[in-house]
């Protein structure tokens, strides 16, 4: 049977453990190591052949990442003739302006994005799919090439797919949900940008009720202090005792309110059990332009949510497209950029961790620990030996297992 040996949980990082996993990909043990066996081949070897047994080589093990909120359909976009100015608002306009996609091109894209993340650890990605397009046909000729790559990638990563209402309902959409429910995870939007955010969180959460799916939305993606749709969207689960998930993303206006209303906020999302997920990458660069100099930073206010109990995850959002002109897909990044923008110390990198493995991961499928006996080996393998060397070192190495297969590696070389 498939052995690693010799690797740190994330967790435990004083402890070297054996992970053992059957022909199934189930983890069957995590045992303390002692020694291994002889011409055990490296996990960094050039010329691994799949024999099953490897040696971590003192390596770093989390969980496969999870990407929790991503823009799949969007992804590598980005031209040099793109003018956007770099706020929210110009960028869904310009993004509107853009050729239509075709269907091939969106697969083409897609699957080039989800090999990427897969190279850099990441197993599960959810991805949100926006409404804007102007009819219905072109909209599932896109989500028809979603599920193609979706399918074509299975063996390497999971996704799972949001569909965005729009901010205005006509009466096509009700049917038109019922349409695409079976393939969708949860129902997202952006009520901060409708007309009527109240009356757009109550149908979004009317339908999701109807279709027994949860909800996952764009919250307050601004630094307007007088945008409160996390207030509205906390209120109307907790009246309606909402017992789908509910996730929040960006969570930025709540920055902007003095340190007892966020407070007070924080309590009832917790209560209401909202899940946060933040944006630092494109956050931070569309928030804030206004103010040039002492310019705020875009992203939630990690240190409130956690000195109130309220985890929050970490996720990518916009890849190389005009919310978002760079971005790798490594979530690694994504957390080192927390750190710096949530002012956070190296008390939390753990913590940090964790917000791009096992809280989503427990958000997203239920598994609440995913490193114990009976789960699959979605295993990602670093060349440290803690959490202060990943974020120290950055390293650029990772080795990723899939259901107990290795499935790809990124080996570096220095001459
Ligand atoms: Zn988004």
């Amino acid at each position: 049977m498939p052995v690693l040996y010799r690797v740190h949980l994330v967790d435990n990082p004083r402890e070297l453990v054996n992970i053992r996993w059957n022909d199934d990909g189930q983890i069957t043990q995590i045992e303390p190591y002692h020694e291994k066996p002889e011409n055990v081949p490296s996990i960094w070897a050039s010329d691994i052949k799949g024999e099953g047994i490897w040696d971590g080589e003192e390596g770093l093990v989390l969980p496969g990442l999870v990407d929790a909120h991503t823009h799949l359909d969007k992804a590598k976009t980005y031209q040099a003739s793109m003018t956007s100015d770099g706020t929210v608002q110009a960028a869904i306009r310009e993004f509107r302006q853009v050729p239509p996609q075709t269907p091939d091109g969106v697969y083409e894209r897609v699957m080039s994005i989800l090999k990427q993340m897969v190279s850099y650890g990441t197993t599960l990605v959810r991805t949100h799919i926006d409404s804007y397009y102007p009819d219905l046909v072109r909209l599932s000729g896109i989500f028809s090439a979603m599920m193609a790559a979706k399918e074509a990638m299975k063996d390497k990563i999971e996704v799972q797919f949001v569909l965005m209402c729009p901010g205005e309902i006509d009466a096509t959409w009700s049917k038109h949900l019922c349409e695409m429910r079976g393939n969708l995870s949860a129902l997202g939007g952006a009520p901060w940008l409708s007309p009527d955010p109240v009356k757009n969180i109550q149908w979004i959460l009317d339908q999701a009720t109807r279709l027994g799916l949860g909800v996952d939305l764009h919250i307050d993606e601004t630094l307007d202090p007088e945008v409160k749709t996390l207030e509205w969207l906390t209120d109307e689960v907790l009246r309606r005792s909402f017992s789908g998930s509910v996730v929040a993303s960006h969570v930025l206006a709540i920055g902007t309110q003095d340190q007892a209303i966020q407070r007070r906020i924080a309590r009832a999302v917790g209560e209401a059990e909202i899940h946060i997920v933040s944006l630092p990458q494109t956050n931070c660069y569309l928030q804030g332009r206004e103010s040039p100099y002492l310019t705020w930073r875009g992203i939630t206010p990690m240190r409130v949510w956690k000195d109130m109990g309220v985890n929050v995850a970490l996720a990518s959002d916009n890849m190389q497209d005009l919310f978002h002109p760079w971005g790798n897909g490594d979530l690694l990044q994504v957390a080192s950029l927390a750190l710096y923008a949530a002012q956070l110390q190296p008390r939390d990198e753990i913590d940090v961790l964790r917000a791009i493995s096992y809280i989503p991961r427990l958000w997203l499928k239920g598994d609440e620990n995913p490193l114990v006996p009976s789960r699959l080996a979605d295993l990602l393998v670093l060349p440290v030996s803690s959490a202060h060397q990943v974020f120290s070192d950055m390293p650029a190495a990772r080795a990723v297992f899939k259901q107990g297969r290795l499935i790809s590696r990124r080996r570096v070389i220095v001459d």
